[in-house]
């Protein structure tokens, strides 16, 4: 055993004079580190140096513990293993390594770039940022105006999620122009956005806000909240609106109804689920969001068209899965609200608000 050492010292000029001995849970650990890594042919501080963690991990009988303890001993006498080239990307967003990140693209106005790296990646400025100016499309904020290709290492789910906000912007806005259209010279309802999208790293969000309120409330001409909206927004259309084909189910994250029922229990009014189609239009080489079309749920419907409850394929969550019968357009919202809504806003404060979902 101090032979090995002793040669493992004698071949290296790297280390600062001090031996490289495998430390671990006792002499009796040491001496086995050592003997694998002997086995599996590194016979010196200099060999063992020109190994990467991925390298050193695959020689055979050599395991995660093993690998842990050589890199402590090394770092105890200011070594280290080398760089391994195929190292995995660290997410911008959750800050960690992650196998799938890699970098991800994104058109952004300069205000919106800030943004993306002061709220949602930690300070992080991006990996790469094009010297090119294009006139364009913001995949943020959604507006027309000077862009830049922006780069971040993000992972695949960080990446749907950060281009999803956008999508979001775009579809609240929509909700607002369609309400304002919709609503114009017949209704004394006002709509305020109550949950804003908003850029923050994953995680950052506590469950006391995340169940307390609905996207949107419209509150009557005293300020009373009088409904809530919960928006959902897609690529898809549903019947009798929107542009192309309709989507065959309509799924909604179980969570996503709880906080739907949430949210009334709280605003202790209805709350109606609305989807909105935001699609993309090319504007080469960015893309504008454009919501092309509404739709509303009343809640009392939900339970009888729902189909199923099941767990979303390669996810841990379970979903819902309605007939889009459910949904009217939009534009049938303000008849619904003169001649329904007011006896189910009774039945809710006589029976509670009603179950949308059950397994
Ligand atoms: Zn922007
Ligand atoms: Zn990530």
């Amino acid at each position: 055993m101090k032979q090995f050492l002793v040669r493992l010292t004698a071949r290296s000029g790297r280390e600062a004079g001090g031996a490289v001995e495998f430390r671990g849970s006792g002499v009796s650990f040491a001496r086995a580190v050592e003997k694998k890594l002997l086995r599996a042919q590194v016979t010196s501080v200099e060999q063992l140096l020109a190994l990467n963690e991925r390298e050193l991990r695959s020689l055979p009988d050599i395991g995660p513990v093993t690998v842990s303890s050589v890199i402590a001993t090394l770092a105890e006498a200011g070594l280290s293993l080398a760089a391994d080239p195929y190292e995995a990307y660290e997410c911008a967003r959750h800050s960690d390594v992650a196998r799938d990140a890699e970098l991800r693209s994104y058109f952004l106005c300069n205000s919106c770039r800030d943004a993306y790296a002061q709220l949602a990646f930690g300070a992080r400025s991006p990996e790469w940022v094009s010297s090119e100016r294009v006139e364009g499309y913001c995949g943020h904020c959604n507006e027309l105006r000077v862009v830049r290709l922006s780069q971040w290492f993000l992972c695949g789910t960080c990446d749907r999620v950060v281009r999803s906000l956008g999508r979001g912007l775009a579809s609240a806005k929509f909700v607002e122009s369609v309400w304002a259209d919709t609503f114009r010279g017949t209704s004394e309802l006002s709509l305020r956005e109550t949950d804003p999208v908003e850029l923050r790293p994953r995680g950052r969000r506590s469950d006391v806000d995340r169940v307390s309120t609905a996207d949107f409330v419209a509150d009557d001409a005293s300020g009373k909240a009088v409904l809530g909206i919960e928006l959902k927004s897609g690529r898809s259309a549903l019947a009798g609106d929107g542009i192309g084909n309709t989507m065959p189910q309509f799924q909604l994250d179980t969570t996503d109804c709880d906080d739907i029922t949430a949210a009334a229990i709280t605003l202790n009014v209805p709350v109606f689920l609305v989807h909105a189609q935001v699609i993309g239009r090319a504007h080469a080489p960015t893309e504008r969001y454009e919501g092309v079309g509404l739709w509303f749920a009343r809640p009392w419907d939900m339970l009888q068209h729902l189909e199923a409850v099941r767990r979303r394929p390669r996810e841990t969550r379970d979903a819902a899965y309605f007939k889009t019968a459910m949904f009217r357009p939009f534009a049938e919202f303000p008849a619904y609200m003169k001649d329904q809504f007011w006896a189910d806003f009774e039945s809710m404060r006589r029976d509670g608000f009603p179950l949308l979902y059950q397994r």
